[in-house]
C-alpha cells in the first residue's frame, strides 16, 4: 500500500464536491479562472486536489465522467469529397480525360464513355488506396503513447497522458511533454520550451510564484501548457484544464495532418514518370504525325497515340510504392518498430551502421543490487528482481557505513516501488528502483524515511553531470546526499566513512580497485557521498566541488537482453557494424560488448574525456575502429554521428533523453525508446521501439531491406508492360498495320493487372538471405544493370509474343476482334508468368515456395476470371471490342507465357553465375 500524507485543507474554503467542481468549470467557459494569479494551494483548493496525495481513484472517476478523456478533437484535415476530386489532378488522368472529351466530340460514345468509366474507377482505386495507406500511417503515429507521472491515491504512477483530469498533481521532469495546463506548486530549475504555444523557441524559466492577473500567457511562469517541453530540471502542477480547453486546445485544435506520404524514393520515381510523360508526348506526336503523313485517317492515329500514352506511362507506380511503404511501416509496427516518418523505411536497408545505448537496449534495464562496498568491506546482496525478499550481507547488522550506504540511495531518489497483483514494479528509474528495493531488503522503507526526512532542496539527475544530489534535515542536522558516476563523485571526496561509521581519510585507490572489480563482472557501479550542510545555503550554493565524504559504493547487475545477442551476430551477418554509445563506465561497457559480441577480447573502449580530446579529423579515425564508447555526454553523440556520416555511413542511432534530440535529428534513423525515452526524444526520432529492444532494430532493418526488394520486384515487373505496349504499337504503326491492341484494352490490362498482379508483390516475405547481404549504397541507382536488361528482354517478349500471335491470328483468316483478344490475353498472361519470376529477382519460384505469398495466387485467379469475363461476356465484348477466342488459341497464349517465364528463368540463372 502507497504512503498517505496530510490533504491539504487549510483555507476552509471547503468547495463544492464533483458537482460544484462542474459548476466552477462551466463557468470557466465563460469566464476563465486566471490561475497564474491564484496562490498554488488556492487554486489545488479550487480543485479539491492535494499536493501530496494526489486525487483518489473514485474522485478520478467522476471528474472523467464530466470531464472526459484529455485530448485534444482534431479540427476535420481534407474531406473525402476534396480528396477524391485531388485524384484527378494527374497527368494520365488528364490524359485520359481529354481523350474522353476527344472521343465523345467525334462521337464515338462507346470508346468516350468506357475511358470516362475508367478514369472514374481508377480514381476511385486510388482514393481508397491513399486512404488506407494514410489511416494506416495515422493509427501508427498515435500507437506511441505519451505517458505521464500522476500522483493518485498518494501513488507515483505512470499513466497516458489521456487519462488525466483537472485536479491530477503531475510531476514533470526534464523531456517531458506537458500534458495538460498546469498550475505549477514546484519547480527546480524548471525549465520549458513553449514555442508550440507562443512561437518562442527560447526557454524560458518556470516557478511556483504568484503572478499580477495581467500577466501575459508567454510569461506565465508559474503555468505549464499543454504541448509545450520541459528540456531540464524538475517540477510538480496541478492539472487547471484538460483537452479542448487547454490554450492550446482553444488556440489552435491540433489540425489533423495527413501523414505525409512521400519518401526521397517516390519522389525520384514520380520525376521518372513526369519525365516519361512528355518522353511519351513526343513519342505519341510523332506517332500521329507520321501516321497522317502515311494516310492513315486522323481519329485512327489519334487513338494510337491515346493508346501510346495511356500504354507506356507506368500510372499505377507511385501509388503501388506508397501502399509498399505502408505494409512495410505494419509489418514494423508488430516487429515493435513503429515508423514516424515514412522515408525511414527506405533508409532502414541501407543503414551501416547502428549506435546504441547501453542501458535499457543492449540490456535488460532490470537492475539489481549485487554488492556494496562500504568502509572497505564487501556485502554481497542476495534475491532477485524488485522484489525485495533478499538479505544484505550475512545476517550482521546493518549499521555505519553500510546503513548511511541504503538511506542515502534511498532518500536521494525520485523513483518508487509499488506492489500490483503480487508482483513488484518500480515507478521511474530503475537505477534509482534497484536502491529502493536494496534500502528495503535490510529493513529500510524509503516512503518512512522519505516522511521522517522530508527533502528540502535538489539537484536532478542529468546525465552530462552524471550525478544526483539531495538535501534532508536529519537529527538536527542538515545533510547532503550525493549519488553519481564514482570517477565524479570520489575525486570530489575528502573523507570517508569507516565501516563503523566513522570519518577517516578517504582511501581513494582502495575505493578505484573496488569500483573496477565490480565493472569488470559488468556490473553498473554507482557511487554515494553525503555532506553536512551549512543551513542557509541551498546545494547549488553549497557546490560539490570538494569536501564530500565518501559512503559507499553500489555494484548492479544489469543482463544483457537475450536477443541482443543474437540480433547484433544478425547485423554482423548483414555488414552491419554496432557499436555502443554509453553513459555508463568503460569497463562496465566492455564487459556487457563482450557478452553481447560488440566487442572482441582485447578490443579497448573510447571514453568521453578522450573523445573531447580529438578533432574532427581525429575523429574521423578513431570511429572506424572503436565499437565502444563510454561515459559519452549526450552532446558527443551529435560528433560521433557526424564522422560516422563524414565516412560516408549510413547511420542508426538509439537515444532516450532531451539532449539526445540534436544527435537523433542528425542520423539517417533516429531511434527512440518506447518505454524507457522521453518525449523530447519520441518526437526527434524517425523510429519509436515499443519495447526498447536493440532486437527490434534488427528486425525494423530486415523489414526495411524487404520492403526495398519488394519494390524493385514491383518495378522490374510492371515497366515492361508499359515498354511492351509501348512497343506494340509503335511497331504496328511503322509497320503500317493495325493496331493489335486498342487504347481501351490498354486501359483494362494496365488497371486490372496492376492491382490484382502487382500490388500482390507487396505482400511477399522478406526473403531468407536478406541479412546474409551487405547494406544497399544509399545513392546506388533503384535498377541494376541486369534488371534494366531484364526489363527490357520481357518488353521485347511482349512485343513478340503479342505481335506475331496477332499477325499470326489475322493470317488464319480470324477476325480482327479475336486477334486483338489474343494479343490481350498474351499480355496478361505473360504478365502472371512473370509475376512469379518477380518474387525474387534471383531465385526461382520453386526455391522460395511456390505457395509462400498466397495473395499472388489469389491475384492470378481473380485475373483468369476477369479475363474469362473479358473474352466471353458479351457485354464485354461490345465494350472492349473482344471476341470468344478457342481452346488451340489459349494454348498458344499459354506457350507464350511458358516461354517467358522459361526464357526470364535462364537469364537469372546465367547471372546468377556471373
Ligand atoms: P546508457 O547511456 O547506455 O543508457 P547510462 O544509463 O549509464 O547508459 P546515463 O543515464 O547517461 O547513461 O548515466 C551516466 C552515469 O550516471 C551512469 O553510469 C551512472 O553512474 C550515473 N547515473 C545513472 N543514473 C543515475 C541516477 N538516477 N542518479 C544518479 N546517478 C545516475
Amino acid at each position: 500500500m502507497c504512503a498517505t500524507a496530510h490533504r491539504l485543507h487549510k483555507h476552509g474554503t471547503s468547495l463544492p464536491a464533483s458537482a460544484g467542481l462542474l459548476q466552477t468549470m462551466n463557468e470557466q467557459g465563460r469566464k476563465r479562472i486566471a490561475w497564474h494569479y491564484l496562490a498554488a494551494d488556492e487554486a489545488a483548493a479550487r480543485l479539491e486536489a492535494s499536493f501530496n496525495d494526489g486525487l483518489a481513484e473514485s474522485e478520478v472517476l467522476s471528474r472523467r465522467a464530466i470531464h472526459g478523456e484529455n485530448r485534444i478533437t482534431p479540427k476535420p484535415g481534407k474531406g473525402p469529397l476534396q480528396r477524391f476530386a485531388l485524384q484527378f489532378v494527374q497527368p494520365l488522368i488528364l490524359v485520359l480525360l481529354a481523350a474522353g472529351v476527344v472521343t465523345a466530340a467525334l462521337g464515338e460514345w462507346v470508346d468516350s464513355g468506357v475511358i470516362l468509366g475508367v478514369t472514374l474507377i481508377n480514381a476511385l482505386i486510388g482514393f481508397i488506396q491513399e486512404g488506407r495507406a494514410e489511416s494506416a500511417l495515422a493509427t501508427l503515429a498515435q500507437s506511441v503513447p505519451s505517458e505521464v507521472t500522476v500522483l493518485r491515491g498518494g501513488c507515483k504512477q505512470r499513466l497516458a497522458s489521456t487519462a488525466l483530469v483537472p485536479g491530477d498533481v503531475v510531476l514533470l521532469a526534464a523531456g517531458d511533454k506537458v500534458p495538460a495546463d498546469l498550475r505549477l506548486f514546484r519547480a527546480k530549475d524548471l525549465q520549458a520550451i513553449e514555442s508550440a504555444l507562443t512561437g518562442e523557441s527560447a526557454a524560458v524559466a518556470k516557478h511556483g510564484e504568484t503572478l499580477p492577473e495581467d500577466t501575459l500567457l508567454a510569461d506565465r511562469g508559474n503555468m505549464a501548457y499543454a504541448g509545450t517541453v520541459m528540456i531540464s530540471g524538475q517540477g510538480a502542477g496541478v492539472v487547471v484544464d484538460t483537452g479542448d480547453r487547454t490554450e492550446t486546445g482553444r488556440i489552435s485544435r491540433l489540425i489533423a495532418e495527413a501523414p505525409d506520404l512521400t519518401t526521397p524514393l517516390t519522389c525520384r520515381m514520380a520525376a521518372f514518370s513526369n519525365w516519361l510523360l512528355i518522353a511519351i508526348g513526343v513519342l505519341a506526336a510523332l506517332t500521329f504525325a507520321v501516321g497522317l503523313w502515311r494516310g492513315e485517317s486522323a481519329f485512327a492515329m489519334f487513338m494510337a497515340a491515346v493508346a501510346l500514352a495511356v500504354g507506356a506511362i507506368p500510372e499505377g507506380l507511385p501509388a503501388a510504392m506508397t501502399i509498399t511503404l505502408a505494409i512495410g511501416v505494419s509489418r514494423m509496427a508488430r516487429r515493435r518498430a513503429i515508423i514516424r516518418k515514412l522515408p525511414a523505411v527506405e533508409t532502414l536497408g541501407s543503414t551501416t551502421v547502428i549506435c546504441s545505448d547501453k542501458t535499457g537496449t543492449l540490456t535488460e534495464n532490470q537492475m539489481t543490487v549485487r554488492e556494496i562496498h562500504t568502509g572497505g568491506k564487501r556485502t554481497v546482496v542476495s534475491g532477485s528482481g524488485y522484489s525485495p525478499n533478499g538479505k544484505v550481507g550475512e545476517g550482521e547488522t546493518i549499521a555505519g557505513a553500510l546503513r548511511e550506504c541504503l538511506l542515502a540511495g534511498a532518500l536521494c531518489n525520485d523513483a518508487g516501488l509499488n506492489r500490483v497483483n503480487r508482483h513488484w514494479e518500480v515507478v521511474g528509474d530503475p537505477t534509482e528502483g534497484a536502491l529502493l528495493v536494496v534500502a528495503r531488503k535490510a529493513g529500510l522503507d524509503e516512503r518512512t524515511l522519505q516522511r521522517l526526512f522530508p527533502r528540502l532542496d535538489e539537484i536532478p539527475f542529468d546525465s552530462a553531470r552524471q550525478y544526483m544530489a539531495t538535501l534532508h534535515e536529519i537529527e538536527g542536522q542538515r545533510m547532503a546526499y550525493y549519488k553519481g558516476a564514482f570517477e565524479q563523485l570520489l575525486p570530489r571526496s575528502q573523507s570517508m566513512l569507516d565501516a563503523n561509521g566513522q570519518s577517516v581519510p578517504v582511501r581513494r585507490v582502495e575505493i578505484e580497485v573496488a569500483a573496477r572489480a565490480m565493472a569488470a563482472q559488468g556490473l553498473r557501479v554507482l557511487a554515494i557521498a553525503r555532506l553536512a550542510a551549512d543551513p542557509a545555503l541551498t546545494l547549488e550554493a553549497m557546490g560539490a566541488d570538494s569536501g564530500l565524504q565518501f559512503v559507499g559504493l553500489v555494484g548492479m547487475i544489469d543482463p544483457p537482453r537475450p536477443k541482443a545477442i543474437a540480433a547484433v551476430r544478425t547485423c554482423h551477418a548483414a555488414g552491419i557494424t554496432v557499436k555502443m554509445i554509453t553513459g555508463d563506465h568503460a569497463v562496465t561497457a566492455l564487459s556487457i560488448a563482450r557478452q553481447i559480441g560488440i566487442a572482441r577480447a582485447g578490443e579497448t573502449a573510447l571514453n568521453g574525456r578522450e573523445l573531447a580530446a580529438l578533432d574532427d579529423e581525429g575523429l574521423r579515425g578513431v570511429v572506424r575502429s572503436v565499437n565502444v564508447f563510454a561515459r559519452v555526454e549526450p552532446e558527443q553523440k551529435l560528433r560521433l554521428v557526424r564522422a560516422l556520416q563524414a565516412n560516408g555511413e549510413v547511420v542508426a542511432m538509439t537515444g532516450d533523453g532531451v539532449n539526445d534530440a540534436p544527435a537523433l535529428k542528425q542520423a539517417h534513423i533516429g531511434i527512440a525508446m518506447g518505454l524507457g525515452g522521453t518525449e523530447v526524444a519520441k518526437d526527434a526520432a524517425d523510429m519509436v521501439l515499443t519495447d526498447d529492444d536493440f532486437a527490434s532494430i534488427e528486425a525494423a532493418i530486415e523489414e526495411g531491406r524487404g520492403v526495398f526488394d519488394n519494390l524493385v520486384k514491383f518495378i522490374t515487373w510492371t515497366l515492361p508492360t508499359n515498354f511492351g505496349e509501348g512497343l506494340v504499337i509503335v511497331a504496328a504503326i511503322v509497320a503500317g498495320a493495325t493496331l493489335p491492341i486498342t487504347p481501351l484494352q490498354i486501359l483494362w490490362i494496365n488497371m486490372t493487372t496492376a492491382v490484382f498482379l502487382g500490388l500482390m508483390l507487396a505482400f511477399e516475405p522478406i526473403e531468407h538471405n536478406v541479412m546474409r547481404r551487405p547494406p544497399r549504397p544509399p545513392g546506388a541507382p533503384i535498377l541494376d544493370t541486369g534488371l534494366v536488361w531484364r526489363i527490357v528482354l520481357v518488353s521485347v517478349l511482349l512485343l513478340a509474343g503479342s505481335f506475331g500471335l496477332f499477325l499470326r491470328e489475322l493470317a488464319q483468316g480470324e477476325s480482327l476482334a479475336e486477334a486483338r483478344t489474343v494479343a490481350v490475353n498474351v499480355f496478361v498472361v505473360v504478365e502472371a508468368m512473370y509475376l512469379f519470376n518477380c518474387r525474387s529477382l534471383t531465385r526461382t519460384a520453386l526455391g522460395i515456395g511456390l505457395f509462400s505469398n498466397p495473395a499472388v495466387w489469389y491475384g492470378v485467379l481473380t485475373m483468369a476470371v476477369l479475363q474469362a469475363l473479358l473474352t466471353y461476356v458479351p457485354l464485354m465484348n461490345r465494350l472492349f471490342a473482344t471476341a470468344p477466342i478457342g481452346l488451340h488459341q489459349w494454348l498458344e497464349i499459354l506457350a507464350v507465357g511458358v516461354l517467358a517465364y522459361v526464357v526470364v528463368g535462364i537469364d537469372k540463372q546465367w547471372r546468377a553465375r556471373h
